[in-house]
């Protein structure tokens, strides 16, 4: 048995392909002709760019707008000045052929990035090596569709496993024959696995060296659940397995039919259950699971899936879509929360020796007024399109609150200077997640329409444990009576004032809290949206 990341949720049985790529023989022969050998690069280049916006095409129908931005980024890369201009020098100074030019040159870039102690670099490297690749593919005049995927093994049910697989890869991925995914490389939050859960099939990724234990055509089990691969299992092990994919399979047909139930339970406490998200595609599987609303759009996604920050017009579009398709139920969307785990390169934030106490969310928000300010624009002209409600993270007390609304207040104003309509109708909330917000959630609930609990904080806060580091895991105890006091007191303070309480930390999907929670009296419960479902069952069961 080996064991990586659970990526993506499910099981699968089936036959091992190994994703080879052809080695495409690079040349030392010399030119003379540089511009001839430039224009050849010109060429291939033009043709790259082609391919990759079929691909954009052929991504955008099968997984949706936001997986499809991802070859933007490729296309972008192809027109990287530095890159072309590093090329050209190779050309030019020392007359490499253009393969070896680009091999050269980019393969200088991706060993810089890839020795940046930043996932975000490391996943661009990813990127930058699939683009040279096809380059170079390019110009040599082999096939494109080699680069991909090499179906030697006809058949179905087949599981791919490869070193990494580049976004390219895996829009190629054609679903009626691979049923699930293994690689060597990748995090959670790599692309591939990010297209796993959107493609929703199994995926088990940072296996180390699964293409090495493995050969085309052995038998595996993939479990997304544990994040485990059984290789050539023994009878015992696979009708075990195929219970199990029984059961799950009769377990989601079951739950399917809750999807337009009401979350009630037996003496009639009815709640709210909404799904979290993180891009706006996810709002289909909030749709699909039966989600009574959005409970929190962790907006940060948003600076994080691209090498820039994203304007005005295109958090506009998201948060548009999102309301659109959710078709009146209540939308949370949280402004952005960098900072901490969560730091997009472009913005060079500084270091700190801890950064989860530091410039984190509003802090950073109110302090880069400009930033906030083109969010806060983006959510109030969006506000038309459905039900809005906007919290902001990382509160500690009122001050902070109320600067933030005198902000709010000022864009309200400027886009009433443009005759730009927005809603009057939008809650303003706060995220409770900070132990000193939870004290003075009475002051708070004074001010704020709604409170949301970000358990996932406010236990590292209240327990002074790092949610990161698994050497105190042991410590992290949504049950601990501190950590229970405080929520109650939360619920109490807004239920006083009249104000509603959702939880969007993981402890709102925790079976043993549900039923204390209940009794708190929390009024909306956010969790991943495929455990929409089972939650809901288990509040009517109870
Ligand atoms: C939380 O802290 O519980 C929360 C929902 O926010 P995040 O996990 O994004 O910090
Ligand atoms: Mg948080």
């Amino acid at each position: 048995m080996k064991s990586g990341i659970a990526a993506s949720k499910g099981y699968a049985i089936g036959r091992v392909i190994i994703k080879s790529n052809q080695e495409i023989w690079i040349s030392d022969e010399l030119i003379t002709d540089s511009i001839a050998e430039k224009e050849k690069l010109a060429t291939a280049v033009r043709e790259c760019k082609k391919q990759l916006e079929n691909l954009r095409k052929q991504a955008a129908t099968s997984m949706g707008e936001e997986q499809a931005r991802i070859f933007d980024a490729h296309i972008m890369l192809l027109d990287d000045i530095e890159l072309i201009d590093a090329i050209h020098y190779e050309i030019e100074v020392h007359k490499l052929n253009a393969m070896k030019a680009v091999s050269k040159a980019a393969g200088r870039f991706i060993a810089r990035l890839e020795k940046i102690e930043d996932e975000y670099l490391k996943e661009r490297a990813t990127d930058l090596k699939d683009v040279v690749n096809r380059l170079i593919a390019n110009l040599s005049g082999v096939g494109t569709d080699r680069v991909g995927m090499d179906f030697s093994i006809n058949g179905e049910n087949l599981v791919l496993v490869a070193h990494e697989l580049a976004p390219s890869d895996t829009v190629m991925l054609d679903k009626s024959k691979v049923i699930a995914f293994l690689t060597d490389l990748g995090g959670y939050t790599s692309h591939t696995a990010i297209m796993a859960r959107s493609l929703e099939i199994p995926a088990v990724v940072g296996m180390g060296d699964i293409t090495k234990a493995v050969k085309n055509g052995d038998l595996v089990i993939v479990d997304g659940f544990e994040g485990k691969v059984i290789i050539n299992p023994g009878n015992e092990e696979l009708a075990d397995y195929r219970r199990k994919i029984s059961v799950y399979c009769k377990e989601q047909t079951g739950l399917r039919r809750l999807a337009g139930a009401k979350a009630e339970n037996k003496q009639g406490k009815r709640v709210v259950v909404a799904g979290n998200i993180g891009r706006p595609d996810d709002v289909y599987q909030v749709i699909e699971n039966g989600g009574d609303g959005v409970g929190l759009f962790r907006t940060e996604f948003l600076y994080m899936s691209q090498d820039r920050e994203p304007d005005e017009e295109e958090q506009f579009e998201s948060y548009r879509f999102v309301l659109e398709k959710m078709g009146g139920k209540k939308v949370v969307i949280r402004t952005v929360d960098i900072g901490g785990d969560k730091r997009p390169s472009y913005m060079k934030l500084p270091a700190e020796m801890n950064p989860f106490l530091g410039y984190r969310a509003i802090r950073l928000c109110l302090e880069q007024r400009e930033l906030f300010k083109r969010q806060l624009r983006a959510l109030l002209r969006a506000s038309v399109y459905g039900n809005l409600s906007v919290m902001f993270p990382m509160i500690s007390g009122v001050g902070e609150y109320l600067t933030a609304m005198e902000i709010v207040e000022e864009c309200k104003r400027e886009l009433d200077a443009s005759g730009i309509p927005y809603s009057d109708n939008i809650e303003w909330g706060t995220m409770i997640e900070i132990p000193s917000a939870a004290l003075c959630a009475e002051e708070l609930a004074k001010h704020a329409d709604f409170f949301s609990i970000g358990t996932n904080d406010l236990i590292q806060y209240t327990l002074a444990v790092d949610r990161n580091n698994d050497k105190v895991a042991h410590i992290y105890d949504p049950m601990h009576p501190a950590v229970l006091r405080l929520i109650k007191m939360t619920i109490d303070a807004a239920h006083k004032h009249g104000k509603w309480v959702g939880m969007c930390g993981e402890m709102a999907g925790d079976e043993k809290a549900i039923p204390l929670l209940l009794e708190y009296g929390l009024d909306e419960f956010s969790v991943n949206p495929s455990s929409v479902l089972q939650l809901k069952r288990m509040i009517m069961e109870l």
